[in-house]
């Protein structure tokens, strides 16, 4: 099985610390970072996705995930992004094998601030910004590095 991201909630992914839109919004990130944390692998995929799901469950909230706003941020993320991992990923289609290794190293570059540009504008920035200040502490996705 793959978990379906879109490039922006690779970093979203660094900072969820079991806040979110809704409960509904948040007991399915939990899920989402269970299945990331067993070793799922990650589909990168346009427009909506695992985490945007509930959104889209909810009439109206759906376009949110849609808007033009949200979709420059999956370009931004993808652009900075592709350097730091293997492959040039991610754009639309690529998969990805998360482990703690990579973990620490996007959460690195994350709280230097070299992957925030699509962050820019995000009702969350501040908090985002708050959480990788405070070292991740809180953060529920946690991956052993590999041995
Ligand atoms: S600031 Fe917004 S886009 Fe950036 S990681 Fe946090 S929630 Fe995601």
């Amino acid at each position: 099985m793959t978990v379906a991201l879109r490039a922006h909630h690779l970093l979203c992914m660094l900072t969820y610390v079991g806040k979110g839109y809704s409960a509904a919004f948040v007991h399915n990130f939990d899920g989402v970072v269970s299945r990331l944390a067993s070793g799922e692998e990650v589909l990168v995929v346009e427009g909506p996705d695992a985490i945007c799901a509930p959104l889209c469950a909810s009439e109206g909230a759906c376009a949110h995930c849609h808007g033009a706003q949200v979709r420059a941020r999956d370009e931004r993320a993808a652009q900075e992004l592709a350097p730091l991992l293997v492959g040039g990923l991610p754009g639309a289609g690529s998969r990805l094998q998360l482990d703690g290794g990579l973990l620490a190293r996007l959460r690195a570059q994350y709280a230097s601030g070299h992957v925030r540009g699509a962050c820019t504008g995000c009702e969350w920035a501040e908090a985002c910004s708050g959480i990788a200040a405070a070292g991740y502490e809180g953060v529920r996705l946690r991956m052993a590095p590999p041995a």
